[in-house]
């Protein structure tokens, strides 16, 4: 096995796998490593994806469609559905493990190496603190590989990135602990995203079933960090949830994870290392998305690696220009969506249920989310700073 590369790539999720294909159809050589034995599983992921948003990475190809989706519920604690105007959301439930698999067959192709069973243990740091290269564990095996450049793309926990000096701990409100199952023998009668909001589902998060092909659906709770506790961790939720609302669907998966609920990690560069996607908190805080934030980032820090490796004199100019990218497609759009979050996860049980009822005595085609938050603010007023600074970036 090749030593030394141009660029290596540490986690093959969106983020690593769309870096190793940029950078592989620049012509650089590219090494990505992944611990886990097969690309794309398990499945740790709701998979809700936005349209407009994936297609304007890469042509869908229809196997990674589960679902298609068309409208978004809000649950309320006391059981009431508030349906948003229609067209208010177009996306998919996507098959992460098929789009994953292809994808990383697409790098592949293009010429990357993907490594599995590779446990990426510790970067070999230079003297002056730039990566040599790593060390991984492969069979019982320590090997070493080297490169010019790294990429951190080994997701929420990021050993990678906190090794090279980046403060990467998060404050317990910033992180969410989830369970997510994919259920089957579920009839939703709606192809919506539907939400249950309030302390009684999911303390300072929420719980959301997404409907999938055939019945099934993606069936998944998060609490904020703050709220878990031994005595009652987010499986307990997640019993009770399913007790409630599905008591007779069958589970075909069973994973949990957490999901970094903060602002983007700064800086995102460190020397001769670039952190993508979940290493680089880049989910959006409010609802947990962050399939295509982490292409997104792939595909940047991709092309920085590669134009890197063909100029490095301009590796400061090129690394400065990634964090800018970020920074305005994510930054402060996530400052805003992070001081929602600490508003929406304020609301009482009763304070949602109110708003809720109010909202469903407006005509259903002026359902918004505007009109949703102007409906917080009335029942809150004390919020109405932080609403405001978040709609509006003050
Ligand atoms: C329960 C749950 C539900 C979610 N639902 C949604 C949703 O519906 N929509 C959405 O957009 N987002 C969702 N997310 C968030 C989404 O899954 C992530 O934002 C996305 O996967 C981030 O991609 P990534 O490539 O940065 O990291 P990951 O997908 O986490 O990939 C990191 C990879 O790195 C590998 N790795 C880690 N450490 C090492 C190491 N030392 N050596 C080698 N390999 C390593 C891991 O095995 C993993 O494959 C959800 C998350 C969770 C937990």
């Amino acid at each position: 096995m090749k030593k030394r590369w141009d660029i290596i790539v540490v986690g093959g999720g969106p983020g690593g796998i769309f870096a190793a294909l940029e950078a592989a159809k620049k012509g650089k050589s590219v090494l990505l490593l992944e611990r886990k034995r097969e690309m794309g599983v398990p499945v740790r992921c709701g998979e809700a994806v936005g349209e407009k948003d994936l297609r304007s990475y890469v042509d869908i190809d229809p196997r990674w469609i589960s679902a298609e989706i068309n409208s978004f519920i809000i649950v309320l604690p006391d059981g009431r559905e508030v349906k948003l105007k229609s067209n208010i959301y177009s996306g998919y439930i996507i098959n992460r493990d098929i789009f994953e698999y292809d994808m990383a067959a697409r790098a592949a192709e293009e010429g990357a190496v993907i490594r599995l069973k590779s446990n990426v243990q510790e970067l070999i740091l230079k003297e002056n603190g730039s990566v040599a290269g790593v060390r991984t564990m492969e069979a019982g095996e320590m090997r070493e590989y080297y490169a010019g450049i790294v990429i951190a793309a080994d997701g929420v926990e990021s050993r990678i990135a906190r090794q090279a000096g980046v403060g990467t701990a998060l404050k317990p409100e910033d992180i969410e602990p989830c369970v997510q199952i994919t259920a089957s023998n579920v009839r939703l009668p709606e192809k919506a995203l539907y939400l249950y909001v309030g302390f009684c589902y999911a303390p300072g998060g929420y719980a959301w079933v997404f409907p999938k092909a055939n019945h099934c659906a993606n069936i998944g709770l998060g609490i904020n960090g703050k709220y878990s506790r031994v005595s009652r961790p987010v499986s307990a939720y997640m019993e009770n949830f399913m007790q409630r609302f599905f008591p007779d669907a069958s589970v075909q998966r069973y994973v949990t994870g957490g999901v970094p609920v903060s602002t983007n990690l700064k800086p995102l560069t460190k020397k001769n290392l670039l952190i993508v996607g979940d290493a680089g908190r880049m989910v959006n805080p409010l609802n947990g998305g962050g399939i295509t934030h982490a292409i997104y980032s792939g595909i940047q820090a991709g092309k920085t690696a590669a134009g890197t490796c063909e100029a490095p004199g301009k590796a400061a100019k090129y690394f400065s220009q990634y964090e800018r990218n970020i920074q305005k497609k994510f930054g402060k759009n996530h400052e805003h969506q992070y001081r929602i979050k600490d508003v929406v996860y304020q609301l009482r049980d009763e304070d949602y249920n109110r708003i809720g009822a109010e909202v469903l005595n407006i005509d259903i085609r002026k359902r918004s989310f505007l009109t949703v938050f102007r409906h917080v603010v009335k029942h809150r007023p004390e919020f109405l700073g932080d609403v405001l600074r978040a709609f509006t970036g003050i």
